[in-house]
């Protein structure tokens, strides 16, 4: 695995800016909102609550990948301009999914971090068209793919001109059904091992458990992950994607106050 042949992610560990926020090198990063953008109004109040909470990034799909079709698809075009109007309105920095190549240069208009989700890890095509943008993109780890093809595809994009990638711990499947996937820790020390490229983890969708985000997200970063991607509701009953996941603000809170501790275990704030 150590002779993995990566051209990139070399060298010092990748420090990525944007709009006055850094990621990576030592930085430690929260993304939150929710699962899908559901309107604007609940889209700007979270945000704001985000942004109270020292939060600078805020996510919501506006297309999403849903395993059935019957299931809410996500409000497309109009989601992404609510994600701009609540972006300009509170200077945050928003994160939301491209699922198709024809889209890049649409959702770049609307949206500051582009999103591979876990079933584009190997749409090499649509990796190769991100490599010719300069947006950050969070790629997600495919839920069958190995840490190696994972960097591979990594590799793609930066090979084809952009270097700003964020890789994405999310869960993969194994055998264990409690749980939606099986969060693979042990990708972390290995991401920091064999890359120079920041690693966040989302607890949400690995485990699909609103009472296990606390102690993922705390796993997470003892273990030396850069940064986490949760899901947050006003009220996560409610929401009408991913429910059984969605965390409150108030347990939001006590992760980021237990974050605080465990980041001093790597002299990181
Ligand atoms: C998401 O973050 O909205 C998402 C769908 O995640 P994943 O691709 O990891 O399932
Ligand atoms: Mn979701």
């Amino acid at each position: 695995m150590k002779d993995i042949k990566l051209k990139h992610q070399r060298g010092k560990p990748l420090e990525i800016s944007i709009k006055g926020q850094k990621i990576g090198h030592g930085h430690y990063t929260m993304i939150s909102g929710p699962c899908t953008i559901e309107n604007y109004e609940d889209l700007y109040a979270v945000a704001m609550e985000l942004k109270k909470m020292g939060i600078h990034f805020f996510r919501g799909g506006a297309y999403k990948m849903r395993t059935s079709p019957y299931n809410f698809q996500g409000l497309g075009k109009k989601g992404l301009e609510y994600m701009k109007k609540v972006a300009d309105e509170t200077s945050m920095i928003s994160v939301s999914e491209v699922v198709a190549v024809e889209d890049i240069e649409m959702i770049r208009e609307y949206v500051d971090i582009l999103q591979v989700g876990t079933r584009n890890m190997s749409n090499y095509r649509l990796l190769f068209n991100l490599g010719k943008v300069k947006n950050p993109i969070i790629l997600k780890r495919g839920f069958s793919s190995t840490i190696e093809e994972w960097l591979l595809a990594a590799e793609h994009i930066i090979e084809a001109g952009n270097p700003n990638v964020i890789l994405c711990e999310r869960g993969i499947r194994t055998f264990e059904t409690y749980t939606r996937y099986t969060l693979d820790i042990s990708a972390i020390p290995a991401i920091k091992d064999l890359s120079n490229l920041p690693i966040i983890v989302d607890p949400s969708h690995s485990s699909g458990r609103r009472e296990m985000i606390k102690s993922l997200s705390w796993a997470a970063i003892a273990a030396g992950a850069d940064g986490l991607l949760i899901e947050t509701h006003f009220s996560p009953d409610k929401a009408i994607c991913d429910s059984k996941q969605t965390i409150d603000l108030e347990i939001l809170k006590d992760i980021i106050n237990g974050n605080k501790k465990l980041l001093k275990l790597w002299n990181r704030d």
